[in-house]
């Protein structure tokens, strides 16, 4: 068993990380899950939420949204639509993003479409996510 794990975390637009990781917890759509070394294959579609990955003592996080991740021979491989690091982060940007969705939440009448709801709450997610990536810091 390799002691260590591959993690490659893209988007469509650029390379996120690249980097040799003692373990990666993984924001999946059926929620949060822990990859360590000598963990069995596995393909799995990506929620919103915060990609960490532990290097020794010392951890890291990703905003991330949608996309999917494989594990295979230590590998990890997350290919998400799309991510950041705190650094990329505009936390007045995800502010603004967060007070707009909770707006739309509040002001949802019950004739409205399901899929306004599910858009709020998705864009509400993705600003929440960004707003603690933000806090945590790299
Ligand atoms: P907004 O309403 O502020 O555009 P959003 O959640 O709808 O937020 P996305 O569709 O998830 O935005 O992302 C579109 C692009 O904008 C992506 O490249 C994403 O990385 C970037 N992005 C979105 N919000 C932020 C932010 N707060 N800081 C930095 N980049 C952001």
């Amino acid at each position: 068993m390799a002691e260590r794990l591959t993690l490659e975390l893209a988007t469509p637009a650029r390379l996120v990380v690249s980097a040799e990781v003692d373990e990666v917890v993984v924001p999946g759509s059926q929620g949060y899950f822990g990859v360590l070394p000598g963990h069995a294959p596995l393909l799995a579609t990506l929620g919103i939420g915060e990609v960490t990955y532990r290097v020794g003592r010392d951890e890291y996080h990703v905003a991330a949204s949608g996309g999917f991740a494989e594990v295979r021979n230590d590998k990890v491989i997350i290919l998400a639509d799309v991510a950041e690091t705190p650094a990329d982060i505009d936390r007045a940007r995800a502010e603004r993003a967060r007070d707009r969705a909770e707006g739309r939440l509040a002001g949802r009448a019950a004739s409205q479409e399901e899929i306004d709801y599910t858009r709020a709450m998705c864009a509400l997610a993705r600003a929440l996510t960004r707003i603690q990536v933000a806090s945590r810091g790299q």
